[in-house]
């Protein structure tokens, strides 16, 4: 019988385990990932997203010290508690990757950059962010390896097939070799990527969950010096603009200065994505822009929709697509040769120059390009014809399963955290709810 099973290596799953071995010594925790270990990890296909780090592994390790940002923990928990929590954790990173950059604006800069925003009919999101880089947050990883080494017990390569209950309560977990591991307590962090089979598992032990919206849109591409001012300061600059013929949300997320623009593989789809290194720089910027599809009766499949878009994407280029700006708002694919005379050289090679119209459907096509001219009232130089956009970025998220303030599903002993609960978006919330399961765990084994 172990005290503790965690389900998933990514950072829920991994601030959970430090927190419960430095809270209660001794104590017997398994953690079980279907990926590999941190030395073992490729950088390719499904290793990108499974194994020790989670999906954040290779990612930008960009940490949003905001409440209203990259999780919906702020529903379950009062606001300053949340903000010490965010900053307990950044505390813990930042221990293990001295001297990586903080961006933070005065409040000054930021009533100026608010009031810019205003006039341009966009939303201004203030937020500390601290910038590890995709090189030292492997670092990172591997320093949180070793000190969880000795005190944990860690499967690799092993999948949890079910979690199993008896009589409301949480009686262990099925591996997919059939074997059981019986424990008092389990905590399900599968990610997005397990997010399929944490709706299984839900469906299977009766547990309530709701669909989350999914967020479809592009990744732009432009010169650095475009967002120098932004991103000098601020590092990513977040707007919401909510637009003139739709009303619909739409934001800038993820923004990478100097960084590259990427292929992510989700299953057979591919889709686009941005990170920057700590200490190499390319001559570009890019950051994404998203639209919420938010659906209504019948309908209650976002993920669905999203892959589909995608999709057609795929299937006209083989892949990611990339249009020159001009070439999209002026009727015509991005052919090789209209690419070649762009002046922002894309930093993704393998995307294919093609007619994103194709694929996006007019609504969200219509929002992006709204978001863009509002974009350039604060940043001149957005609106350019040699503007580059990939698509599709697309964001899904795991069903929302109802939990309670300490992150406990309706089945008691069973926790559910990070993206595969559908309360967290990013690493830092992530990280910070795998704390939250943790404490509530100590507290009930005394
Ligand atoms: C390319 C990229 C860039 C990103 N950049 C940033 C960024 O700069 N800043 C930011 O805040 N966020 C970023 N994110 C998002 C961030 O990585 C995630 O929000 C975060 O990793 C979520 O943590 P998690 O622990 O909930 O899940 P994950 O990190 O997805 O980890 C879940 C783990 O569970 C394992 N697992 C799943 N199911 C099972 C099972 N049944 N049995 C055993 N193991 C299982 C998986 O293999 C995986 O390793 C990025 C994501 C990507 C993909």
């Amino acid at each position: 019988m172990a005290d503790v099973v965690v389900i998933g290596a990514g950072p829920a799953g991994i601030f959970a385990s430090m927190e419960l071995v430095k809270t209660s010594p001794g104590i017997d925790l398994v953690m079980v990932e279907q990926g590999s270990d941190i030395d073992t990890r490729g950088r390719t296909g499904r290793d990108m997203l499974v194994g020790w780090g989670g999906a954040g592994a290779y990612s930008d390790g960009k940490l949003t010290v905001s409440t209203d940002v990259g999780g919906q923990l702020s529903a379950i928990m009062p606001e300053d508690d949340l903000l010490d929590l965010l900053t307990y954790v950044d505390g813990i990173y930042e221990r293990r990757s001295p001297g990586s950059a903080l961006f933070a604006m005065d409040p000054e800069e930021v009533a100026s950059m608010a009031a810019k925003a205003r006039l341009a009919g966009l939303v201004f999101v203030p937020a500390r962010v601290r910038h590890l880089g995709t090189e030292h947050l492997r670092t990172i990883l591997e320093v949180f390896r070793r000190e969880l080494e000795g005190k944990a017990r860690m499967l690799f390569g092993v999948r949890a097939a079910e979690i199993l209950a008896d009589k409301g309560r949480v009686t262990g977990v099925r591996l997919e070799d059939s074997s059981v591991i019986p424990a008092r307590y389990v905590i399900a962090a599968p990610g997005r990527v397990g997010s399929a089979w944490m709706r299984q598992q839900a469906h299977r032990l009766g547990l309530e969950s709701r669909p989350n919206p999914v967020d479809v849109g592009v990744r732009v591409e432009l010169p650095a010096v475009v967002l120098e001012p932004l991103t000098s300061r601020a590092y990513e600059t977040k707007f919401v603009h909510f637009s003139r013929t739709f009303d619909d949300k739409v934001r800038t997320f993820c923004m990478n200065p100097y960084g590259e623009v990427v292929i992510e593989t989700v299953g057979d789809l591919v889709t686009v994505n941005g990170h920057s290194w700590a200490t190499k720089r390319t001559e570009n910027t890019n950051f994404a822009l998203l639209v919420s599809a938010n659906f209504t009766e019948p309908f209650d499949d976002p993920i669905g929709y999203g892959e589909s878009v995608a999709r057609l994407a795929n299937m006209l280029g083989k892949g990611v697509i990339v249009q020159r700006l001009g070439d999209l708002t002026g009727g015509r694919r991005t052919t090789p040769g209209r690419l070649q005379k762009c002046t922002t050289r894309p930093t993704l090679k393998q995307a294919t120059p093609g007619d994103l119209s194709f694929c996006l459907p007019y609504r969200i096509l219509t929002d992006i390009v709204e978001m863009i001219e509002g974009l350039d009232r604060i940043a001149p130089g957005v609106n350019s014809a040699h503007t580059l956009l990939y698509g599709i970025e697309v964001k899904f998220y795991s069903n929302r399963i109802t939990l309670d303030g300490e992150l406990m599903t309706q089945i008691e002993g069973l926790y559910a955290v990070g993206d595969g609960a559908g309360i967290t978006r990013g690493l830092i919330q992530a990280s910070c709810s795998g704390i939250v399961a943790a404490r509530s765990i100590a507290s009930r084994m005394g």
